[in-house]
């Protein structure tokens, strides 16, 4: 019987995000393309002789009960199961948080995952992913990772080929942003034609495996609302173009910012510049790493 299970909860950015309306039941209905990152939350399961859940994380202003999504992901999955003990949940957090990477989401889809495995629950995918929008929109794509279009409220998944390699710089500012606030913001009824990202353009680019083009259709709508209330996102866009990105933009409904680089020494001296020259006053974390793909 497996005790104990070492995961990585991979994050994730969006290279490109469409909005299309505001749905009856509150949520929205939205395009994205979705893209896995190497850079990940480490979660450790370990099995224990006392029933119940217990979730211990290395940074104090998050939720260490049920409140925490790692915790409410282990409790979807044992609920009305019988099974002897219970389990501790340690999650040292390196994603950003509250940052538009998905990285509750993640440590849910990764603790989904492990759960079925450690307890022999025989769930497929399909049925972890059914289970995972349960906790949130995002949960479903964590779980099957790589690049994807994302559709409907982010359940409706379609993979699309791996992306070709690049180096990535992904920055977040010291500001936190509320994901709700930002799509209630939007006014997503009242978007021009010209305002909404080319979604289908940027599928294509990937289909083609065309760096330059993808690059080109970078596009966020959620920019609108972020980064017009927070200048600093446009200012470290500008860093990583001054340095040599192809392009930047904005993850998720933000406020982190991802720059794609071809050149090494360019992603790693705009890496350096936000981390520790004069433009570090712009960013809380910055990190230097690439797409992770899922074959
Ligand atoms: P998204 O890209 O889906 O909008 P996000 O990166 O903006 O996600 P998260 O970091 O996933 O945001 O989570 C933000 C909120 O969720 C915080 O208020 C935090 O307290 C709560 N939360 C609960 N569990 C976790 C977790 N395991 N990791 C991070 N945040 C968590």
């Amino acid at each position: 019987m497996t005790r104990y299970l070492k995961l990585k909860a991979y994050g994730k950015i969006n290279l490109a995000l469409d909005v299309l309306r505001k749905r009856e039941d509150g949520y929205h209905d939205v395009r994205m393309i979705m893209q896995t990152v190497g850079i990940y939350d480490q979660i450790e399961l370990q099995r224990t002789m006392k029933p119940g859940i217990v979730v211990e994380t290395n940074l104090s202003y998050l939720p260490a009960n049920e409140n925490n999504l790692a915790y409410q992901a282990a409790r979807l999955l044992l609920e009305g199961v019988q099974i002897q003990g219970g389990l501790h949940i340690q999650l040292k957090k390196f994603l950003p948080v509250s940052a538009g990477m998905a990285g509750g989401s993640s440590d849910a889809a990764a603790v989904l995952f492990g759960v079925n495995k450690m307890f022999r629950l025989g769930l497929s995918k399909e049925e972890l992913m059914e289970q995972g929008v349960k906790i949130g929109a995002d949960v479903p794509y964590c779980i099957l990772r790589g690049t994807a279009l994302s559709e409907g409220i982010g359940e409706k998944l379609t993979p699309l080929p791996p992306v070709p390699q690049c180096h990535l710089v992904i920055a977040k500012p010291g500001v936190s942003v509320s994901t709700k606030y930002v799509y209630e913001a939007l006014q997503a009824d009242r978007l021009r034609p010209d305002q909404h990202p080319d979604i289908d353009g940027m599928a294509e680019a990937i289909r083609q495996q065309d760096l330059f083009k993808m690059a080109g259709k970078l596009g966020n709508v959620l920019e609108l609302v972020t980064a017009k209330k927070y200048p600093v996102i446009e200012e470290i866009k500008d860093v990583m173009r001054q340095k040599g990105a192809l392009n930047a933009l904005m993850s998720g409904s933000g406020p982190t910012v991802f720059g794609l680089f071809t050149e090494p020494e360019q992603a790693r001296a705009a890496y350096e510049e936000l981390r520790y020259g004069s433009s570090s006053r712009l960013t809380k974390q910055a990190y230097l790493t690439e797409f992770f793909n899922v074959h």
